[in-house]
Order: structure tokens, then sequence, then C-alpha cells
């Protein structure tokens, strides 16, 4: 016998007010005194953000009666015994406000939410199916709103709910309820079919957007992905829900949609040429987004398998779940043919300087970075660059370092895309209930199983410890070339400062650089150099008469008082990365990048 399902429904109640109206109601409530909890985070970004704080008024019901209602802890309520028979129905009132791809936001021109913002999770009922009604907002400024969203529509008294309409949804469980964001609004829609998988993209916040350019992109970045795990692609339905605004850059991944947040400009326009750089970001972040439906989606680290939502889940392994993914979100589009292998190389290049720039790759590894992004990737400050390398970024260059290796060792026979496709084969294709996440060394063994060779040292350097990453050397028999552009030849303080009009204020103060030796602190204002006035313009001026090594006197104003520092000068930053071709050496290269 299955359960009855739970029943929810959302309603924008007050758009101007950014208030949703959200309801649950269960059959079969715990007679104990039924639970009911929001998540304190959304799967896919690892911080506690305590949803439940955004609930303004919460009451229940039962048989036409008030139920009371207890909260027992920040994002859990128990609602007094009810008579079995009766539906126990609990109504929340639930502030929208965050403009991001992680939260819930609602005003008069468009709503989107996740379900782990708005729906209470009936503890114990987990595993029973959902039906959720969306129903529009009242008021006819809003009759030419719809629906988008890859929870399927479900049948009910009222029918069943048309190709983006309202009405009844359906969901096999809570955790697909809250998989499944939802974007309301007027719509400007598009569909294409990628390896026989109908995708749509549902774009609010604009009207004037080169649908025909942007589908044809699309369809070659997802079947380029859906072939390279393997046909068929494991999800019937696909949406990239698009909020666009004036500027604004996010993407949320799911398991057959993904949200994004992005610029008006970044979308391609009619008439437009070429690929401008905002619309190849645009395409990279789509990509990365859709590379998830397998790599974390459906491959999950062993924490992930079961996710608790009411608690931080660690893992080491988000290296591998977010750093492969960026490895490949940008590959596909050159391996799709939608950017040139240069254009590629280009981005790798600032991949490289962005990782070489902060002191923090020596101090924290990448299992490490993985395990506290709760705390720290995820909670920047001042001193984040010192202590924290990025899982992205570097997690990103293990994974083009550990594919050069394979290649290399084995005539491209073995490569990380072997890897991957066995990934999938062993971990991703599962019964969700039955699920085999991926352990701390699986990527390891798998990768020395495929190419048979010993993967030790590089993994404990790559991963476990804080080495440099090979790269020139690894990239030399593919016919490319890693060098340095020649630098400005100024000599440096060691920080990265934060313009506001003709204030220049310290952001970060690199760890031993000549800044923070002399004394200098974050949030510094500078007010001199060698008693003339500093000023976002003029700061590299000042700095150029001086050599490295020359003792500069910097004054500055921490808080209200007025200090001086000694700053013995830095050494000129080099130059920028380059990745160069060689035209001429490219057998190994042909089987990895599209000529
Ligand atoms: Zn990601």
């Amino acid at each position: 016998m299955t359960a009855a399902p739970i029943f929810y429904s959302i309603r924008p109640s007050h758009p101007e007010a950014h208030f949703f109206e959200v309801r649950c109601t269960l059959a079969a409530a715990d007679p104990a005194g039924q639970r009911f909890a929001l998540p304190a985070w959304t799967p896919g970004s690892y911080l506690i953000r305590d949803f439940a704080r955004h609930i303004v008024s919460i009451r229940a019901e039962a048989a036409g009666q008030r139920v009371a209602l207890d909260k027992i802890d920040k994002h859990t309520w128990r609602a007094a015994p009810v008579d079995e028979a009766a539906p126990l129905t609990v109504i929340c009132e639930v502030y929208a406000w965050d403009l991001s791809v992680r939260g819930a936001h609602l005003d008069q021109t468009h709503a989107f939410f996740n379900g782990s913002s708005v729906f209470l999770c009936p503890l114990g009922h987990e595993q029973r199916p959902c039906l959720l009604d969306i129903q529009p907002p009242v008021g006819t400024r809003y009759r030419d709103w719809r629906v988008a969203t890859a929870m399927a529509p479900a049948h009910g008294e009222r029918g069943c709910a048309e190709d983006h309409g309202f009405g009844l949804h359906g969901a096999s469980c809570y955790d697909e309820l809250i998989d499944h964001p939802v974007e309301m609004g007027v719509l400007t829609l598009a569909s294409f079919t990628a390896c026989s998988v109908l995708h749509e993209v549902a774009i609010s916040g604009h009207h004037d957007c080169d649908l025909t350019r942007l589908t044809a992109d699309l369809t070659r970045i997802c079947e380029w992905q859906i072939r390279l795990f393997g046909e068929p692609a494991p999800m019937p339905r696909y949406v990239f829900l698009i909020t666009a605004v004036g500027d604004g850059y996010g993407g949320l991944e799911h398991r057959a949609s993904t949200a994004l947040l992005c610029a008006r400009d970044d979308l391609p326009y009619p008439g437009m040429t070429g690929t401008p750089e905002r619309y190849r970001t645009l395409l990279g972040l789509c990509s990365h987004e859709y590379f998830h439906s397998w790599n974390v989606k459906r491959i999950k680290p062993a924490a992930f398998t079961a996710c608790n939502l009411a608690v931080e889940n660690y893992t080491t392994l988000l290296w591998a779940f977010e750093g492969f993914t960026s490895y490949y979100d940008d590959l596909a589009l050159q391996r799709c043919g939608v950017i040139t292998v240069e254009d590629w190389l280009a981005l790798v290049a600032a991949t490289i300087d962005k990782v070489d720039r902060d002191p923090g790759r020596h101090r924290q590894t990448l299992a490490e970075s993985s395990f506290d992004a709760w705390t720290k990737f995820y909670r920047p400050d001042e001193n984040t660059p010192n202590a924290v390398v990025s899982y992205y970024a570097k997690g990103s260059l293990v994974a083009l370092a550990l594919d050069l290796t394979l290649r290399a060792a084995t005539r491209n026979h073995c490569s990380l895309d072997a890897v991957m496709r066995t990934l999938w084969q062993r971990h991703g294709e599962y019964d969700q209930h039955r699920s085999v996440g991926v352990g701390d060394d699986d990527i390891r063994l798998l990768a020395e199983e495929l190419s048979g060779l010993d993967l030790d040292r590089f993994f404990a350097n790559a991963i476990d410890g804080t080495a440099e990453l090979p790269l020139a050397l690894l990239l030399k028999p593919f016919g490319i070339r890693l060098q340095r552009a020649e630098g400005s030849g100024t000599p440096t303080l060691g920080v990265t400062t934060k313009a506001t009009g003709d204030e220049l204020r310290l952001s970060t103060v690199y760890h031993g650089g000549p800044a923070q030796t002399s004394g200098l602190s974050a949030g510094d204002l500078l007010v001199a150099i060698d008693g003339l006035r500093v000023m976002p313009a003029t700061v590299d001026r000042l700095l150029s008469r001086r050599k490295a090594g020359e003792v500069a006197s910097v004054l500055a104003f921490r808080g209200d008082v007025l200090m001086e520092f000694s700053v013995q000068l830095g050494s000129p930053t080099l130059g920028k990365h380059q990745l160069l071709l060689d035209k001429k050496r490219n057998v190994l290269r042909k089987d990895w990048l599209q000529a």
C-alpha cells in the first residue's frame, strides 16, 4: 500500500510585500504530536542559511479547529496530538526577498522559490509522495504569469496542470519536492531536444533574447555531455530557469533543472555576432550546472547520499564534485565547438592566475577546503585569500593535471573522461534508495584501475598536500607552453584594495607580504605614500617611482587613528599566465581538444 500523499500548496499572497502563503496537509500525522521542520541549508550550497528565519507566521488546523503548535528549535515545530482521522494542516507565511538562486524571491515582477525555503517537512514522512498546488497571485496584473519547473504536472480534482500553467504538480518524496525550483512570472520560453530529451529554457526579466542562438549552443553543450556519460540521459526532461536582472551571477544545480541568475547583458541579443565574453560566461555557467546533473546530483559523495538538512554534512570531496565540474564546464564548450582552443586556453590561464595569486593555497589542502566549505569557503572574509584555497579553481586544475597525466601515460587510452564515465556507471546509475556514495579514496582507486598507474603520489600532493601542480611539465607533451607575460615592474605592497570614490582601503593584506610585515592591516584607509596623497588613480604611479627593497613611508587611518608605517616594498607582480599552442605538436592533443 502506498502512503497517502502529503498535500502542499503555495500562493504568492502579497507579492508587493514579498509573502508566500504555504500550506502543508498531512493525513495520519504522528499521534504523539507531529513535528514539522524547514531545512537549514539547501543541497549544492554548503552554508547553514536557517531558512526558517523567514517564516513570519505559522499556525495549525485540523477538522476546522485550531491546533496548538509549539516551536521546539530554530526550525522545528510540534503540533498537539490530533485525531488520526483528521488531516493536519500547517499554514505559514514566508517572507521571500532573497534575489539569489538559493532562496526565495517574490515581488510584482516574478516569483522564484526553492522548496527548501518554503516547504515544511513533516518529520517521519520524508518518503511519502508529495502533491503541490502552485497557485497564481490574485489580480489582473498577473494574468500573463506562467510557471516553469521540472516538477511533473499531476492529476487532481481540478485536472492536470497545463503546459507552464498553474495547478497540481507531483514529486515522489520530500527530497524530490525541494529539488525542483519554481519560477513564475511573464516568461520567455523556448525548448530544444538533446539526445531525444526535451529541454526547456524559461527566462524571466528579459524579452529580447536571441533564443535561436541560445538553444542552438545549449543543444551542442547538452548533447556533448550526455554522450560523455553515455546515453540515455538520466532526466526525462530538463529545465534551465533563468532570472535576468541588471547585474547578477549565480547558479544552483538540481536533478532535472538549474536555477540561474544572470545579467540581462549576458544573454545573446538579436543580431549578436561572435561569442562575447559575457555570453561565453553564461554558457559556461549553464554547462557547469548541467554537468552536475551527473556529478553531484547522481554521482554523490558518500556523505550526501542521505543528506541531513538540519546540520552541516561534511565531505572531503568537493574538489571532485565542484572542481571536476569546473574543469568540464568550459572544456565542454571547447569540445562541442562553441569556443575555440585558444579561447579555452585563455580561460585555463586565468584560472591558473587566480589560484597562483592567493597564499591560501600553501596553507589549506583541497580535502580540507572541501571539509571546511561550511565555515570557510562559503563565509569569506578579509583573511580568506591567506587561509583558503578554492576547491573550484584549484580543483579544476587538478582535474586538468589528472587528465593530462592519464592521457600522457596511456597515449590517450585512458583519460578523465573514462574516469567520469565509470564513476557514473558504478555510483550514478543507481536506484535512488540504494545509492552507492563515492568514498574518500574511490576516485584515486578508479583512476589507478583504469590506467594501471600508481597515483598515490599524485593525490597525496594534489588533494592532501599543498605542492604546486606541475602544469607546465604536464602540458608540454600536448604541445602547449605555459609561460608568463611581462609584469608591470611596479614594486608592491602585498595587498588587495577597494576603491570608493577617492578613497583606497586595504581589503586583504597578504600573509608574509610587505604590508603585513610593516604592520598594515585589512581595513586600513591609505592616506599617503612618501608624503603624497594616495588615491585609487595615483597609487600605482606613486609606487612606480620606487624600487623593490626600498622603504616607503605609508600613512593610513585605522578607524580614526592616523598611523605611520615603514614598508619595505616587495618585488613586482609577475605577469599573467599564458598558454601557447604549438600547432605542429598536436598528436596527443587531438584526442583531447577539438582542433
Ligand atoms: Zn557547481
